[in-house]
């Protein structure tokens, strides 16, 4: 299947590599799949048809202790965390190179477990993540520790060391890509992983977890349980053998695990969580049509199932309505469509659940303001979870549909008067994640990123992102930092040796 040219797939290539698809669907315990200690099994479910994919061994807290257990007994023995650098760069090399080769099978496991178009999986999200661990990889026998100023007679050495058994906790909007953005660092550091999945999506990092193996990876370092949030999410919060939990959620789950790290051993707790990002557009704007098709891309790419999503649109009234028109034309040409068809523009929402949340959003929104294109759930072939690209135009910048995360295809569009006002409308909210600007004017593109209180400001595009750059939020979209060597500070520890001499 590796030879196969994603550009040149239709959708019959698509169907009859689905068709061959070998599902693992056990937890992935010391090198081994295995069914859950109580034997329960859950559905996972196509969103795009509502088929049953597959049934998923069900884990709790007594697959979490295992897990740890054998996370922390690999963590102990060395066989990774003191594994020569360059060694463990080599690994994680092969499992970068393993990710590309298996590279259909990823794509097709994250767009039938969640409804994502198989192209963009395919084109986005795993060589993200292949590209994520060779990132990790390649740093691994770069980042130097540091002596300390202390003058002669002294000698301070500041060293980074492993923190031991890191948990991780991710959603179901980029299956791969969360669960490497967690491991491929935490894992680089040296560190052994016990990895929880988001329920309606937890395949490809059941398949990660096996060609992590077949890298090299040894047995133990790279666990994932398939489960709830409630029960195997909540065990691994409140072990207390785990050092660290590197979570991606909601804000409302972020702050449980503050909780269960408080009950518990204090363990470091690392968290992203939601988002309602603004994307300012100032008159003098360049180029109005690229600031269209980003802010287009900015919501409804992944079915606007993205935490740093452009879902507020907010634009300098004397080019509104210019730009309002151009966006609903962007609308009309993404509709969604079967996620196997590589024409389709949009996917299925991630779950039945998830639609009736985004749906009764837009349902609010038809009170709040005016709905100027979408706002209806389709069926495709008479299935499916799929909601419309969805704008709604002149909405009060303290209405529902302006202040909630929604997840989902749906863009709040407000107008503003000046500079001020846009700042002072995009720093009103709980969240600050991400923020985009469109401007032509230097100075003001600036003035205005520097004042907004956001983890990513883009500017003249939208989200912005790259190995080479951090990701995460300010206020309640969490803190600490994903990608980059800053990452890093997340899964290790400083150490201060102090010698006399
Ligand atoms: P979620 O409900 O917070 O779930 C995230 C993870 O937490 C899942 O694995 C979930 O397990 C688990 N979980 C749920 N309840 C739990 C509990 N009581 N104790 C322990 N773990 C629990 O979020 P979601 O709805 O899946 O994802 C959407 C949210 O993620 C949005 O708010 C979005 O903004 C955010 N997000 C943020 C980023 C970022 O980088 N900042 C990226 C992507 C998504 P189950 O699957 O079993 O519920
Ligand atoms: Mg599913």
């Amino acid at each position: 299947m590796s030879q196969f040219d994603v550009t040149e797939q239709r959708k019959a290539d698509w169907e009859s590599a689905a068709n061959a698809l070998q599902i693992r669907d056990k937890a992935y315990i010391d090198g081994k799949f295995v069914s859950a200690t109580s034997g329960k099994v859950f559905e996972c479910i196509n969103p795009a048809t509502d088929a049953v994919l597959a049934t998923v061994a069900e884990c709790d807290a007594a697959d979490v202790d295992r897990a740890v257990k054998a996370a922390r007994a690999a963590f102990e023995s060395g066989v990774w965390s003191a594994m020569a650098p360059m060694n463990r760069k080599a690994v994680l090399l092969r499992l970068a190179e393993l990710i590309r080769q298996n590279l259909v099978e990823l794509a097709l496991l994250d767009s039938l477990d969640m409804g994502k178009l198989v192209n963009d999986a395919a084109m986005v999200d795993v060589p993200g993540s292949a590209t994520f661990f060779q990132w990790y990889a390649e740093a691994i026998d770069k980042v130097y520790d540091e002596i300390a100023p202390t003058g002669p007679g002294d000698l301070a050495m500041i060293t980074r060391e492993p923190l031991g058994v890191v948990g991780a906790v991710v959603p179901w909007n980029f299956p791969l890509d969360m669960a490497t953005w967690k491991c491929a660092a935490a894992l680089a550091a040296g560190n052994s992983v016990v990895l929880k999945p988001a329920e309606q999506s937890p395949l490809s990092a059941l398949r990660l977890a096996e060609l992590a193996s077949e890298a090299g990876v040894p047995d133990g370092v790279l666990n994932v349980l398939p489960g709830y949030g409630e029960t195997a999410g909540q065990a691994l919060g409140l072990h207390p053998d785990v050092d660290c939990l590197a979570f991606t959620g909601s804000t409302a789950v972020g702050k449980l695990f503050q909780q269960y790290a408080g009950q518990s051993n204090m363990k470091q707790v690392w968290l992203e969580t939601g988002g309602k990002s603004p994307n300012l557009v100032f008159a003098d704007c360049a180029d109005l049509d690229a600031a269209a098709d980003m802010a287009a891309f900015g919501i409804f790419f992944n079915q606007g199932e993205v935490c740093s999503a452009n879902s507020r649109l907010l634009v300098e009234r004397s080019i509104q309505a210019e730009l309002v028109e151009k966006l609903i034309a962007r609308a009309d040409a993404m509709q969604p469509g079967d996620p196997l068809d590589p024409e389709s523009k949009m996917g299925a929402m991630v779950s039945s659940e998830q639609t009736k949340t985004v749906m009764r959003y837009i349902n609010i929104g038809k009170t709040e303001a005016n709905l100027v294109v979408g706002g209806e759930q389709v069926k495709i072939d008479g299935r499916g979870n799929f909601v419309q690209p969805t704008i709604f135009d002149n909405v009060d910048a303290n209405a529902t549909i302006a202040t909630d995360e929604i997840f989902g295809p749906v863009l709040a569009v407000v107008p503003f008067d000046s500079e001020d006002e846009a700042v002072s409308i995009a720093n009103d909210s709980v969240y600050g994640l991400a923020a985009s600007v469109w401007t032509d004017g230097l100075s003001k593109a600036h003035r205005v990123a520097g004042r907004l209180r956001a983890g990513t400001v883009s500017v003249n595009t939208v989200d912005a992102l790259s190995p080479m750059t951090p990701f995460g939020g300010f206020k309640q979209s969490g803190f600490g930092r994903d990608l980059s060597l800053h990452s890093f500070d997340k899964y290790t520890a400083l150490k201060t040796t102090w010698i006399k001499y």
